[in-house]
């Protein structure tokens, strides 16, 4: 852990859920990350969907996924009272995610880097998935 701003925990809210992804924020109170996934076509995707957006089959169904994945792009947010990393993670399962990279020294982050999942609580609602470096 370097600097201090980084090891103060940023105050999350509460995710908003829906009937889609209730099974989806479940899980996260599990220490799950679900992907889900077209058996028609074979793509996972993120945000999780009734329907798939690559074909538009209703054939969806959730999948657990390994929470591997490696970091597609990202941006240290300085000015945010406490500064934060958002990042899109490629999962190992195929589809990105908008996410933060944390637990992390900010300035050794880099694209292509490999990462893990690990949950963090909100305030009054289930954990949100970010992501850490391995
Ligand atoms: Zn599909």
């Amino acid at each position: 852990m370097a600097a201090q701003a980084q090891a103060k925990e940023r105050k999350l809210s509460a995710p908003s859920l829906s009937s889609e992804t209730k099974a989806y924020w479940d899980a996260a109170g599990e220490g799950k990350l679900l992907v889900r996934k077209c058996t028609a076509c074979g793509e996972a995707h993120h945000y999780p969907r009734t329907i798939c957006p690559f074909c538009f089959s209703d054939k969806t169904t959730w999948i657990t996924a390994s929470g591997k994945g490696t970091i597609y792009s990202y941006s240290v947010m300085r000015r945010a009272p406490v500064p934060y990393v958002l990042a899109y993670v490629t999962l190992a399962e195929g589809p990105s995610m908008m996410t933060n990279i944390v637990d992390c020294d900010f300035d050794k982050i880099r694209i292509g880097q490999d990462v893990t999942v690990v949950f963090k609580p909100t305030d009054g609602g289930p954990p949100v998935p970010m992501f850490t470096p391995v």
